[in-house]
């Protein structure tokens, strides 16, 4: 019997936890948290341990699938993965010929390690309609960060006095390796501040928590930079040499109150004052990224804001504070990888969206390169590959109407698309129109059930992994490939390399991933083999201040607290409160209609988004059987709902999803928080009502989302999944038993 131990990466969330796998003749027998791990040391979470139930399970997919029956039905022919990339390439061939590039799109998920692939294939491609989910959060961080201070900052947890978790509650079975850190730093003593619409894990242990209304973010962070300023509590010797604008941005400043802040969020204005002070005083001070600002129509201006309180207070790469550490210079980039520069100027402006929302696209990309290239090197900086996106719901539009033009291919890796972005509806009616609908998965998703070839992934325990966090800090890892992959199941990074060879791309693509992996290391003088067998990872020692010497990556070389990007682009280059769509103020009419406000997006224990082998696994899955929606008793009271009880919860587009009741005091009586990218895979393929894309349409948050231009951020177009209005009503044919049968 053979036996060993790989040390592999998990890539089931974005934390990517350093991993132990026991291996015995080929088989995983164990998965366990790894004590040694330079970067992620004891971290694991009930996804990780049971990650072998989703390559064993009965519903993994093991062969290529060619759709034969009406798009949708349900008909398939199994063939070989080699037939089904020579049929693909065959067809973009065509469409491309027939429309241009441009008409090939592309969309992936956080469980691909292909990002930087996938980008490089579209570039050589010459379509610039390449997009991912971190357009619905975390990438979309990125930009006013870099158009601030030229990086995107990470927390020094490690030496930190002081925590803002802004909605954000890492736990034992999310987001694990945080979790520690912030123990860590709380039993050290650190302060904590929190603010969440309902108590959330650490609401109980902060030394103040604002309960805020959803989706009023910004107008308390605008108000704690009035304190820091009125009160003098900024780091002076900080704002006079290394930033510009202090001045406008006093000025603009003056009108947010903590009493006004206090109007619009329902947080005492006392508290909000209290908490910029804690904030401004107790540093060094962090402020970690979570998904909360991300989801709005003003998170942009949100975002600004979150940057320039870390500056103004002096917490820029700072110990204890937010660091802005550049590229490790011993592995070439995600960025040199993607081979930007080889989208012409031309297609480049045919971007999905970029008529619009500017920030994300490909102008910006190109804006903020002069001063990424003189500070960190890299022309293209794409810092978790935040920058140059096509917006999503542009890319349906384009599909459904053929405006400005047709978009009629997607290539959808490991990323449900009909439940990972707002408005299952519009996607549905763009992705039914396409030419070609290419899904790349581990299992029958409802977007692969409409698709015309079905790929069969591999998944992480199945393929080796050089992951240096998306170039956002300078550290890389070696994951090792812990079993073989079922033969006909093709490797995420491979997929994009075999359809460019078969486009004519062959001189650009390394033979292997492997090979690539050795190239990216050769600066290090290192090896994939050596890396991964022996030294693992690298982290170089961390330096501080870094701007002295080299200054900001911005055009200004400094903090721009008024941003010369963003005046360049069109936008506000200060930041200000931008009352959210659905808000009792904005459409106080929705009062009587839509009485109650709800939000979504946030991450569960025991999958991650819409991953549907978690929700086959029966031990995710027997833990939260059902879709649950946090309400208040009071509330519940008044609409004859008992815990346990199904209702709907339908919003302003009219549609409605059905979700079980779950009754909390932790929320407020106004609120209700709906579970994100639930579908049903045991329902696939049934005839039964409702059964319909494994049920898509009866429980998942996307259905009931908007994604018009009303309803997006106008620097960006980030969608509103926070502080929407609704109406909650119990279903009317009674109670139902569990949807699934444990
Ligand atoms: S937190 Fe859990 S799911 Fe995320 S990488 Fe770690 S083990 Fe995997």
């Amino acid at each position: 019997m053979s036996k060993e131990t790989k040390w592999a990466i998990c890539s089931t969330c974005d934390i990517n936890c350093g991993l132990l796998v026991t291996v015995e003749d080929g088989k995983v027998k164990s998965i366990k948290k790894n004590p040694d791990h330079p970067l992620t040391p004891n971290s694991i979470c009930v996804k990780g341990t049971n990650a072998n139930k989703y390559i064993t399970h009965p519903d993994r997919l093991t062969h290529a699938l060619k759709r034969v029956g009406e798009r949708g039905s349900g008909q398939w022919e199994q063939i070989s993965t080699k037939q089904a990339l020579d049929e693909i390439a065959e067809k973009m061939k065509q469409l491309i010929a027939e429309d241009g590039p441009e008409t090939i799109g592309s969309t992936y998920g956080w469980s691909s390690n292909a990002g930087a692939a996938s980008r490089r294939f579209m570039n050589l491609l010459g379509s610039p309609n390449w997009t991912w989910t971190g357009y619905v959060c975390l990438a979309n961080s990125t930009v006013p960060s870099k158009a601030t201070y030229g990086f995107w900052q990470f927390p020094d947890f490690h030496n930190t006095k002081c925590i803002v978790l802004l909605g954000h509650a890492p736990g034992p079975q999310r987001w694990t390796a945080e979790y520690l850190w912030i123990k860590d730093a709380l039993d050290r003593g650190a302060k904590l501040i929190v603010t969440d619409p309902r108590r959330n894990s650490y609401s109980d242990q902060a030394d103040i928590f604002l309960q805020i209304k959803p989706a009023t973010d910004s107008a308390y962070l605008l108000a704690w930079i009035n304190v820091i300023i009125e009160e003098e509590l900024y780091d002076k010797e900080f704002v006079e040499k290394w930033t510009i604008g202090f001045e406008q941005l006093a000025e603009r400043m003056k009108e947010y109150t903590p009493e006004w802040a206090s109007e619009i969020t329902g947080a005492p204005a006392n508290k909000i004052r209290d908490s910029a002070r804690m904030y401004a005083t107790t540093g060094p001070a962090v402020i970690p990224w979570g998904a909360v600002p991300d989801h709005h129509a003003n998170s942009t201006q949100t975002l600004r804001a979150l940057t320039i309180l870390r500056s103004i207070t002096g917490n820029l790469d700072v110990p204890g504070g937010e660091l802005l550490m550049g590229y490790h210079p011993e592995i070439s980039s995600d960025d040199e990888f993607e081979l930007n520069e080889r989208l012409s100027p031309e297609q480049r402006k045919k971007q999905l969206g970029m008529d619009r929302f500017k920030l994300l696209s490909w102008e910006t990309l190109e804006k903020t390169g002069p001063a990424m290239e003189k500070v960190w090197g890299k022309k293209y900086s794409n810092q978790v590959s935040g920058g140059a996106m096509a917006h999503p719901a542009s890319m349906w539009e384009a599909m459904k109407t053929g405006k400005p033009y047709r978009l009629r291919a997607l290539i959808s890796q490991c990323n449900n698309t009909l439940n990972s972005y707002p408005n299952t509806t519009h996607i549905y009616e763009g992705l039914m129109n396409l030419d070609l609908l290419v899904v790349m998965d581990l299992i029958k998703s409802p977007t692969a059930q409409i698709a015309d070839y079905i790929l069969p992934a591999t998944h992480w325990l199945e393929r080796p992994n050089l992951f240096n966090y998306w170039d956002w800090i300078p550290v890389y890892q070696g994951g090792q490939q812990s079993v073989q992959a079922p033969e006909e199941c093709l490797h995420d990074w491979m997929l994009w390399r075999e359809l460019g060879v078969r486009l004519g791309q062959e001189k650009d693509w390394p033979a292997s991933m492997e090979d690539a992996y050795d190239e990216r290391l050769k600066p290090a003088g290192l090896t994939w083999e050596k890396l991964s067998t022996q030294e693992r990872a690298s982290a170089p020692e961390i330096t501080f201040k870094k701007y002295q010497q080299t200054g900001f990556g911005t055009p200004s070389g400094k903090v721009e607290l008024y941003s010369s990007i963003f005046e360049e682009l069109g936008y506000d280059p200060l930041p200000s409160w931008i009352e959210p769509p659905e808000s009792h103020v904005r459409k106080p009419e929705l009062a009587k209609t839509h009485p109650l406000t709800f939000f979504t997006g946030m991450r569960e224990n025991y999958w991650f988004h819409s991953f549907g082998l978690g929700r086959s696994t029966k031990e995710l899955r027997s833990r939260e059987p059902d879709p649950r929606m946090q309400i208040h008793p009071d509330t519940a009271y008044d609409l004859d709902l008992s815990d346990g009880d199904w209702a709907w919860v339908e919003s302003t587009s009219g549609k409605r999803i059905k979700l079980r009741s779950w009754l909390s005091n932790d929320t407020h009586p106004n609120v209700v928080r709906v579970p994100h990218g639930w579908w049903y895979p045991e329902t696939t393929g049934s005839d039964e009502p409702g059964a319909a894309l494994s049920s898509l349409w009866k429980s998942a948050d996307a259905v009931i989302l908007h994604d018009s231009d009303e309803y997006c951020d106008k620097e960006q177009g980030n969608f509103q999944l926070r502080g929407l209005a609704c109406k909650v009503y119990k279903v009317e044919d009674g109670t139902e038993g569990t949807s699934y049968a444990i």
